[in-house]
């Protein structure tokens, strides 16, 4: 279904990012992986599924380094049809003892990040009157939680970063649509699973049973592959006309 179509992929080196770059890999799609720690090991599977693939380094803090990875992209592959806004970092304490540094890497990475990776994907889009921008959100962008500030902050701003690239563009072949994952059992929470065990004295099984039903009805992860699947479904002919929707996969929490 995209073969010929080029997928970037932010934070594609591990969890829902890597879990998407592989379905849009299925689909024929060349994908360019991005991220930090090993990328050999994700290269090779990507391109054991038979897709061209590319990794560049780029620090999703650092606009330069977006933009220079936009072009690195673009030369390698001759386009960005399909970007995936999805590098993100989690940081839990009270908003008075928020620690300001991590306040500013999370709006940084999980939020700036995609306004700058976008305005550099729009103008080829926009030549060839089709593109796919596809926004990491989560619920987080729907829903608060206590101990988040800066994570909801940023997840309810690519909401709305969301719905204004979709509207800008509401009368091209471009859209932008953003999905809001629930609990999906990535390093990202494994690190969340951890620190419960430890403050509770907890074990693994015990803290991830609490940590679900704080938040989640259905008492289970989503997977990176269902996340996958989505991704695909917003890049097919279905998907044309789905403009600026904030599409949460979340096991029912945010249908509380
Ligand atoms: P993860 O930690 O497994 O992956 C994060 C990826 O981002 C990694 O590839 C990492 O190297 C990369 N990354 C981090 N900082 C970066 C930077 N400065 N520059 C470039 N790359 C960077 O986490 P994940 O759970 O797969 O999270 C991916 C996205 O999904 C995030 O935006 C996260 O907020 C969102 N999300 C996750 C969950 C969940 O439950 N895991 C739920 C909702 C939303």
């Amino acid at each position: 279904m995209l073969k010929g179509k080029t997928a970037l992929i932010t934070g594609s080196t591990s969890g829902i990012g890597f879990g998407i770059a592989k379905a849009l890999a299925k689909q024929g799609a060349n994908i360019v992986l991005n991220g930090f720690g090993d990328h050999a090991g994700p290269e090779a599977e990507i391109a054991a599924l038979g897709a061209k693939v590319a990794y560049h380094g780029a620090d999703m803090s650092k606009p330069a380094e977006i933009e220079a990875m936009v072009k690195f992209a673009q030369e390698k592959f001759g386009s960005v049809d399909i970007l995936v806004n999805n590098a993100g970092i989690q940081h839990v304490a009270r908003v008075e003892n928020f620690p300001i540094e991590r306040w500013d890497a999370i709006i940084a990475i999980n939020l700036s990040s995609a306004f700058h990776a976008s305005r550099a994907v729009l103008p080829v889009m926009q030549k060839a009157n089709w593109g796919r921008i596809i926004n990491v959100a989560s619920v987080h962008g729907l829903v608060g939680s206590a101990e988040k500030s800066a994570y909801v902050a940023a997840k309810h701003g690519i909401v709305g970063l969301t719905k204004v690239t979709a509207l800008e563009n509401a009368k091209s072949g471009i859209t932008c649509n953003a999905i809001c994952p629930g609990w999906v059992l990535t390093p990202l929470v494994q690190k969340q699973v951890d620190a419960k065990a430890e403050a509770l004295g907890l074990s693994n099984q015990a803290a991830t049973e609490l940590l679900l039903g704080e938040k989640e009805p259905s008492m289970q992860f989503t997977t990176p592959e269902e996340l996958g699947d989505l991704a695909v479904f917003f890049c097919s002919a279905a998907g044309n006309n789905i403009r600026g929707v904030a599409w949460n996969m979340d096991g029912g929490w945010a249908a509380q």
